[in-house]
């Protein structure tokens, strides 16, 4: 039987922003330019440099929340997001810069559309309209929709970032995300961060094909997965994003070989737990780089 390839990814945000470039500017020897194509091509470069094989735009543009809510019809971001009118879908929001990272890349690497998920627009705005979750979490969920329907022409794959389901998955939570998902030809992963035991009953009936999950910060969730059947496959946490000690090859290695033993070929990919954006790009790039090589190992 052929033995199966596990991916290298990343998750949604990586630090090129003004604050980590002053702090990297030595390092890597780049200028201040801050202009978004730029910021793209600094993630992408370390994303590429790096070995991964599954790349995003970094969300270099904007923090995720802001990212789609400047855009969003009926929502406008005054230092925090809010959503003053009925929300809609009045102009593409990441297309062009998936269009860009498209043209960065060689024909061996794939690309992630990264998209906010519903729940966590809704519970990130500060509601001055709808006074209703659940209608204002619907009406994000089409708004995104459109987006991931016009996405699957320019990526491989897409993922749905829900930081808010690891406190709580609202009853509605499966069929807000097969709002978004559902007749998407692409493969369709869920990241969740943080401690997500208690959400994952909920999180196994979700309709998509791939879960993220924080496993390296938050080892327990090893055993609150493993007696469950559930038919999505697993993008594994694999180097933390709160902590800027760098894992070695060999942790890294180590930490795979587990999820395997446990999870066999569901095992189809592996990332860091979360965005990078709170660790400096020195250290975000030397995670990386080790979680390629260790990938590198177990698919020898
Ligand atoms: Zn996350």
């Amino acid at each position: 039987m052929k033995k199966q390839v596990i991916k290298t990814t990343v998750i949604g945000s990586y630090p090129v922003q003004p604050d980590n470039m002053a702090f990297m500017k030595n390092y890597f020897d780049q200028t201040l330019d801050t202009s978004w194509e730029k910021n793209i091509e600094r993630a992408v470069n370390d994303m590429l440099g790096a070995g991964i094989d599954i790349i995003t735009d970094g969300q270099t543009r904007d923090p995720m929340i802001q990212l789609f809510t400047r855009k969003l019809d009926g929502c406008r971001v005054r230092g925090r997001a809010e959503v003053i009118n009925k929300i809609g879908y009045g102009e593409p929001v990441t297309v062009e810069d998936q269009k860009y990272v498209r043209s960065l890349l060689t024909k061996d690497r794939k690309l992630k559309g990264v998209i906010t998920g519903p729940y966590t627009l809704a519970k990130s705005c500060i509601d001055l309209y709808y006074s209703d979750e659940k209608q204002e979490a619907f009406d994000f969920a089409s708004a995104l929709k459109q987006e991931a329907e016009l996405l699957q022409k320019h990526v491989d794959m897409l993922s749905m970032d829900e930081p808010f389901f690891s406190d709580s998955v609202p009853e509605y939570g499966k069929n807000l995300i097969k709002t978004v998902a559902q007749n998407i030809s692409l493969p369709v992963a869920l990241h969740v961060c943080g401690d997500t035991s208690k959400a994952i009953p909920d999180l196994i009936e979700m309709p998509v094909d791939i879960l993220c999950l924080e496993f390296k910060g938050i080892p327990k969730l090893f055993d609150e997965l493993k007696d469950y059947s559930f038919p999505q496959r697993i993008c594994l946490g694999s180097v933390r994003s709160d902590d800027s000690r760098i894992e070695s090859t060999e942790e890294i290695v180590a930490h795979i070989q587990k999820a395997i033993s446990i999870f066999g070929d569901k095992i189809v990919q592996i990332s860091p737990d979360c965005g990078q954006r709170m660790l400096s790009r020195k250290v975000a790039y030397q995670k990386l780089r080790n979680l390629v090589k260790a990938g590198e190992i177990i698919n020898a």
